[in-house]
């Protein structure tokens, strides 16, 4: 799990997945699959109630505290879903 401060932090692992293209699956807004190397993680996104954005993808590196590229494919998917909702 990590606390998303910023897109600086996401800079590789959008690299990554732009690089490995992971297939990301909608579950709930909120909620992703991704597939990995070894099938799919699950990627939560929510907010914290002191505002700040966390993230939580079930793959090992995400354990220790990586931003992984799982991640990175869910945000871009949840960015946009949270960007249509605000101007629905
Ligand atoms: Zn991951």
């Amino acid at each position: 799990m990590f606390i998303l401060k910023g897109i600086d932090q996401l800079t590789n692992a959008i690299a990554k997945a732009k690089k490995v293209r992971p297939r990301v699956e909608f579950d709930h807004f909120g909620r992703y699959r991704v597939s990995g190397s070894k099938g799919f993680y699950t990627v939560l996104c929510k907010k914290s109630d002191n505002g700040f954005k966390t993230v939580i993808c079930t793959c090992k590196g995400a354990s220790k505290g990586l931003v992984c590229y799982h991640a990175a494919a869910a945000l871009s998917l949840h960015v946009g879903l949270a960007r249509r909702q605000q101007t629905a």
